[in-house]
């Protein structure tokens, strides 16, 4: 039977592999160690979920409006005009099942066949998957170590051509864990103004900022915020991965399509979960700031393990929850007798031999990195990496 080619274009998703991997391996009894995690280790906090049995209580339980309730919309509002000063109005946000179908929805409303999106390497791996499913293309940009894993302008501009219709901005990013200084937000918005091109500001990780200031790329002109597509979500911040609900905050014209869009495919996003959004907006953020800190203590310790590790090193990340460590010490060597070709035999060999999962950086377009988690618990942090430096101080 046929498969669209479209659908045979688009790769798994390899950090859902790994992790499904070995969480297979611990359910067989294994004592593994994952630092594969893009979730989280934290519940989500009792009032949200007292919020959802209330909702489902009085009978919120029927369709939205597709895109969304008013109350959610109002409170995305309130939170931008609160935390960045940036006004928006409930008509331009669109409230869907997971930034991930955020991002999916964007791209369907802006993209037609064959116009390049600019996607910064190392990136989330979903980027280039969202940007072909809408039949756009993929083009990378890659951001050096040394510069902070940020884009340098040049590099940006280089890769603009007549076809290029937006740019994706991670910060804080999922692989790097850097957050962008604000010189580097200006420029881009510089070039995206220069170029008139969207800026598609993916933003869920704005509330785990470590070092550094939470900014979003709109505030950096009138210019910028009028052509930027914010995306943000529940899922980290609030620990509310299950749950489902993304946001973007788009011009007015934008977010009518996306939801209309939205309308023929998924209807709204959960009403209980959009319920229990509001409650977490507007209530207490007591427990965030107490998951914030633990993160931020997890990420120093994780960062010194590392780089006392031979063949590889990091920079200490100055936000989300993740390290993407170099690994080029011990690429081309050998691990008892085999060789260390790249990121996936290092995660394989890691995997069998030490009972260690991290996540290859080749799934981010860095072969020479691994990404590790660091939404687990200090004791696991410690465990894992006394594993990763017994198997380096094995490689020859
Ligand atoms: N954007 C980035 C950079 C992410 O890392 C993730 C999740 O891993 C998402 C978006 C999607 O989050 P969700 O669909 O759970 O809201």
């Amino acid at each position: 039977m046929q498969i669209s080619k479209k659908a045979l274009g688009i790769s798994p998703s390899l950090t859902l592999g790994i992790d499904a991997l070995s969480k297979e391996m611990k359910q067989a009894g294994k004592d593994v160690v994952g630092f594969g995690a893009g979730e989280p280790d934290f519940d989500t906090p009792a009032y949200i979920k007292e919020a959802a049995v209330a909702a489902i209580g009085e009978g919120k339980t029927k369709y939205t409006p597709a895109s969304g309730i008013l109350e959610l919309k109002q409170a995305v509002c309130d939170r931008y005009k609160n935390k960045f000063g940036l006004e928006y109005a409930p008509a331009q946000v669109v409230v869907s099942s997971g930034a991930k179908h955020s991002l999916f929805n964007t791209f369907a409303a802006i993209l037609n066949p064959g116009d390049e999106v600019i996607i910064i390497t190392p990136y989330w791996l979903t980027y280039p998957e969202l940007v072909k499913m809408a039949d756009g293309v993929p083009v990378f940009v890659e951001a050096r170590e040394e510069d902070g894993f940020a884009p340098c302008s040049a590099d940006i501009e280089a890769a603009v051509t007549k076809k290029t219709r937006a740019i994706i901005v991670n910060s804080p990013s999922n692989p790097c864990g850097c957050v962008y200084s604000e010189k580097c937000l200006r420029e881009i918005a510089r070039l995206a103004e220069k170029h008139d091109l969207y800026i598609v500001a993916d933003e869920i990780y704005d509330e785990l900022i470590y070092t550094g200031k939470a900014m979003s790329i709109a505030m950096m002109s009138d210019d910028a915020k009028a052509r930027t597509i914010i995306v943000n979500g529940m899922s980290k911040a609030y620990a509310m991965t299950g749950w489902r609900i993304g946001y973007t905050i788009a011009p007015a014209e934008v977010a009518k399509v996306m939801g209309s869009y939205q309308s023929h495919s998924t209807s709204n996003p959960c009403s209980i979960a959009q319920y229990a959004s509001v409650a977490a907006l507007t209530g207490p953020q007591e427990d965030k700031a107490r998951m914030v800190e633990v993160f931020a203590s997890r990420s120093r310790l994780m960062a010194g393990l590392i780089n006392a590790v031979p063949g590889m090193s990091c920079r200490e990340p100055e936000g989300a929850f993740y390290i993407f460590a170099s690994i080029r010490g011990l690429i081309g060597k050998k691990y008892r007798g085999e060789v260390i070709t790249g990121s996936v035999k290092f995660a394989e060999l890691l995997l069998e031999n030490e009972l260690t999962a991290v996540v290859p950086g080749i799934a981010f377009g860095a072969d020479d990195y691994i990404r590790l988690s660091y939404a687990t618990s200090e004791e696991n942090i410690k465990k894992g990496l006394a594993r990763i430096e017994k198997f380096c101080r094995e490689v020859e």
